[in-house]
């Protein structure tokens, strides 16, 4: 059975007291409220990892996840953060390849591919992201595109490691803006991903893999989504800044 995962990706929002308040705020909504097996991942800023690791440290099912980790191990990188650096703070989950950081820092599969090595050494999970822009969706090489994400960045891993990876699909048409995939669509791509990692590693362990979806998921639309068939769970932006509605949705499930 797949672990079914809500994870919060706070961007680069939150001072150190307000990150305290909110991480407060879930863990006493989700003692109160959670009563399911889900896997709750909080994904504050670098700077306030460890002050939400001690806030959630007595809650289970609520982990410390980092939103971005350097692709060496440690050396001459001014400004980065290392793997070792995360584990030591506490994250047991870090976001990587995020649209942004595809987009903006110029992020490539190769350099992923590099990150899932040092944190699989480190004993972390890599929340590996991937999505089509609105463009290749219309073009229709939108599964081609992701499915290249996939191979490039994970499929040098051997069987063990595999099963270590959470994928999230996150088409970027819908992070941000609102304009959130239909939970057919949804279920379809997560089928092919699916589909794709059963080619390569075989289908027992392809349905053992948790893929989240993310992209404006909310307490409106997340039981809909979270009931298709193959999406497990949520990468959650916007709505995960507040306590409120980031609760709501993690009990969708
Ligand atoms: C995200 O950035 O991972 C995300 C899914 O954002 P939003 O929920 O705000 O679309």
């Amino acid at each position: 059975m797949r672990k079914k995962i809500v994870a919060g990706n706070w961007k680069m929002n939150k001072t150190l007291s307000e990150a305290q308040q909110l991480a407060s705020e879930v863990v006493n909504m989700v003692k109160d409220e959670v009563n399911s097996d889900v896997q709750v991942v909080l994904c504050p800023p670098f700077i306030s990892l460890y002050a939400v690791g001690k806030l959630i440290e007595s809650q289970s099912n609520i982990s410390l996840g980092a939103q971005n980790c350097y692709h060496k191990a440690s050396g001459a990188f001014t400004g980065e953060v290392s793997v070792d650096m995360l584990k030591s703070v506490g994250a047991s989950y870090v976001i990587i390849g995020h649209s942004e950081r595809r987009q903006y820092f110029n992020e490539t599969n190769a350099q992923l591919a590099e990150k899932v090595n040092l944190l699989l050494a480190a004993q972390l999970q890599p929340i590996f992201c991937c999505g089509e822009s609105l463009e290749q969706r219309e073009k229709g090489i939108h599964f081609d595109f992701v499915r290249q994400q996939l191979t490039e960045s994970l499929f040098h891993l051997d069987t063990s490691q595999i099963q270590k990876i959470v994928i999230a699909y996150e088409p970027i048409w819908a992070i941000g803006t609102g304009k959130t995939a239909t939970s057919a669509q949804a279920q379809e791509m997560h089928a092919m991903l699916r589909k794709h990692l059963a080619g390569k590693y075989g289908e027992q362990m392809a349905d053992n893999i948790s893929i989240l979806y993310g992209g404006s998921a909310n307490p409106g639309n997340a039981r809909e989504l979270f009931a298709c068939p193959d999406v497990d769970g949520g990468l959650i932006g916007g709505a995960s800044l507040k306590s409120r509605d980031f609760t709501d949705i993690i009990k969708s499930f």
